[in-house]
């Protein structure tokens, strides 16, 4: 099955896997960065985490791909217990990961930049379907494909970021930051990419400063305040919430 999922697709995605994360923590020495944070994620769901500059949330996705010591509970994906799984691994698993700040090759093609991103895939039939539907999905990705990453606009490298994660097909995109550096217009492009995937049924963790791009494309969040979580409701509910609203949405 291929990764960009139209809604046909979407029904046989809602018997798919749900993220259950228990009590994940990480401290780097003496800082407690994320403590006792646990949520799950339904099939075709979107939650978003947001929070402040230094809130935690970046150490949160991190430590769930493994990136960084953490102690957690559980991690459960679907039927799969991902607890001891290292992160080197877990793309394989269903998770993509689009980590904040993009980290493209700059000195490699666009082309293969996507296909760096099928690492754990064969480079055949299948895996240039995909590449087919990552340029349907982003047509300047497809006009640019030969040009070094390096050479792209931020939002294009942005573009490029998530076109490279879909590039394993995952069942999960953990989304950090998308929206950093981007101009307003940019913003607004991100926000009809990520409704996209969601109406193709991919699942969808977002952190974001940006609340109201986060209450935008999420159906529930979480509110971090120094490493813990602080908040939780649907998207909805918080952005109606009077200390939300002035705290995170300046209203
Ligand atoms: P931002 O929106 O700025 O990315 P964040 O909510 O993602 O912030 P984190 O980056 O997870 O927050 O940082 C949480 C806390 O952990 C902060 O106090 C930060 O200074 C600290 N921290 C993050 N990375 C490290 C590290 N590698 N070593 C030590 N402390 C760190």
């Amino acid at each position: 099955m291929t990764v960009i999922r139209d809604q046909a697709d979407a029904a046989a995605v809602r018997g798919g896997r749900a993220l259950s994360v228990d009590g994940l923590s990480v401290r780097y020495g003496g800082v407690t960065a994320a403590q006792d944070v646990s949520f799950t994620i339904q099939p075709g769901q979107s939650l978003g985490i947001i929070g402040a500059n230094g809130a935690g949330k970046t150490s949160t996705l991190k430590a769930l791909m493994g990136l960084v010591p953490r102690t957690v509970r559980s991690i459960q994906f679907g039927d799969r217990d991902l607890t001891r799984v290292p992160g080197r691994n877990m793309v394989r698993h269903g998770i993509g990961y689009v980590p904040e700040g993009r980290h493209v090759f700059p000195g490699l093609p666009v082309e293969k930049n996507l296909l760096l991103g099928a690492y754990t895939r064969r480079w055949n039939g299948p895996t240039l379907e995909t590449l087919d539907e990552v340029y349907e999905l982003f047509p300047i990705l497809r006009e640019m494909r030969g040009r070094l990453a390096g050479a792209l606009s931020g939002g294009q490298q942005q573009m490029l970021a998530i076109g490279r994660a879909l590039m394993s097909t995952p069942q999960l995109m953990l989304l950090d930051e998308p929206s950093m550096g981007l101009s307003p217009k940019l913003v607004s492009e991100i926000v009809v990419v990520l409704k996209r995937l969601k109406e193709r049924g991919l699942s969808i963790l977002l952190v974001e400063q940006n609340a109201q791009l986060t209450f935008e494309v999420t159906t529930e969040c979480l509110v971090m305040e120094n490493g813990a979580v602080a908040m939780t409701g649907t998207s909805a509910a918080l952005r109606q919430d009077p200390q939300v609203r002035k705290i995170y949405l300046g209203l």
